[in-house]
């Protein structure tokens, strides 16, 4: 099997390239390895977490965002050959390539956190970083009758760094509304150490946190739950060292840590070293690999220090279809610069939203005239309605 494009991944990243390329050039011969026939919309998972959209929203048929005149095998990547120009599938054969998109999202290591994969979905333990257990969150924040309520953020990078304070805080109105948030304490443990990367954000959060009377713990990374006697161990970093911190909980929504997916940190396009080793070496401007310049790097897998989101892809599949046309006309230098921009729609309540845009050096890029560190009506129809007829319609099609 040889094609000019190969692709890696048909989620938001590689479909979006796809269809990009196979609009600059339907002669191009581009495949996307993608192994799933669902093609999921993930941020709808907060909102399916918060009650406010069923999950089945957020699916659809692999098939019917796979652009026309771009080959689909349906199939695993195990492993990366780039010496050969080449990709190794779960069966076994081999796929050859002139140029290389490397986008199969990140990996969720569930594993990690001693005790989580046997106690996910039940007893009072839930995530919304997956279809299924997006809906078990709900069920289980709806029937919440009172006691602690926890939820965490890992210290790894993950996709949208928001998530995990959005459904807190959807959780917090919802108990309101069911009369049982006097009777309980909201905590939130991240493994980071800020409440957000944004200073003008932060400053608006801070406010929200105030409000609703939530509890902030910084540094405290979950390493364990004991479900029989509903605890959750953190790892507490302090100047001298680790400490072990035990919390009692009634409801644990746990954000897992996440990584490059391994057939990447086992390759040579991996990172060798420093904080963001594993993940994708990348020129972190033109998404051209470090290691192999027929190579480039699309979505949550490269390692950037930009925010893991769909908004960022939005920016970044331009970027890498212009860079990699140019290096296939073998233009002296690469035209398409990605300036680390990401967008976090932050739901701080139904029918309430703070838009944080921001780049790599953390300022805000703001793409409407007002103060996006507000919380607006507006912002939250665009994050409901505006931002997923936008993807479906037309970052899918390589037109946004
Ligand atoms: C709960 C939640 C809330 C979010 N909220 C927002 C938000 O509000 N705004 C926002 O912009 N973003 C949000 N995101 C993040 C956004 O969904 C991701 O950043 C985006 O989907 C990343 O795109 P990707 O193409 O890199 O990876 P994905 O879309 O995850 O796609 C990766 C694809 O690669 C495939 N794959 C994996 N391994 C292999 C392999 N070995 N071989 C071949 N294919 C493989 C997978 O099956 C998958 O289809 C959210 C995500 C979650 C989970």
């Amino acid at each position: 099997m040889h094609h000019q494009v190969v692709i890696i991944g048909g989620g938001s990243g590689g479909i979006t390239a796809a269809a990009r390329l196979h609009r600059a050039d339907p002669k191009l011969s581009v495949a996307v390895i993608e192994p799933s026939d669902k093609h999921y919309y993930q941020p709808f998972w907060t909102l399916v977490g918060g009650g406010i959209v069923p999950k089945e929203a957020s699916e659809r048929p692999e098939a019917s965002v796979m652009p026309k005149g771009v080959t689909w095998i349906r199939n695993r990547v195990e492993a990366l050959e780039p010496e050969r120009n080449a990709v190794r599938l779960a069966t076994g054969e081999k796929v050859t390539y002139e140029q290389l998109i490397v986008a199969p999202g990140l990996q969720i290591d569930w594993g990690k956190v001693k005790g989580l994969p046997e106690a996910l979905g039940q007893g009072g333990v839930c995530s919304i970083y997956d279809y299924q257990q997006a809906e078990r969150t709900w069920d289980m924040i709806r029937g919440f009758q009172g006691g602690q309520a926890i939820f965490t953020a890992p210290a790894t990078p993950v996709k949208c760094g928001g998530a995990p304070q959005k459904i807190m805080f959807l959780a917090e109105e919802t108990f309101e509304q069911n009369g049982v948030r006097a009777r309980s304490e909201v905590h939130f443990y991240t493994g980071g150490a800020v409440i957000f990367g944004v200073k003008e954000i932060a400053a608006a959060l801070e406010k929200v946190k105030a409000r609703k009377g939530l509890q902030y713990h910084y540094k405290h990374d979950l390493r364990e739950i004991r479900p029989q006697t509903r605890e959750a161990v953190f790892c507490r970093m302090t100047d001298d060292g680790m400490q072990e911190v035990v919390v009692k909980y009634d409801l644990l929504h746990v954000t897992p840590p996440m990584s490059a997916p391994d057939f990447v940190k086992e390759s040579p396009l991996a990172l060798q070293e420093g904080p963001l080793k594993g993940w994708l070496a990348v020129d972190h401007g033109t998404l051209q690999s470090t290691v192999y310049p027929n190579v480039f790097g699309l979505g949550d897998v490269i390692g950037a220090p930009n925010a893991k989101t769909g908004a960022a892809i939005r920016k970044q599949a331009p970027v890498v279809v212009e860079n990699l046309l140019a290096y296939r006309r073998h233009q002296p230098s690469l035209p398409g610069t990605y300036d680390g921009y990401g967008s976090c729609p932050l739901v701080t309540g139904r029918g309430k939203l703070i838009l944080a845009e921001f780049n790599y050096k953390n300022e805000m890029t703001p793409s409407f005239p007002f103060d996006q560190a507000k919380e607006r009506y507006d912002m939250y129809l665009l994050k409901r309605y505006g931002l997923p007829f936008m993807y479906w319609n037309m970052m899918l099609k390589g037109l946004a």
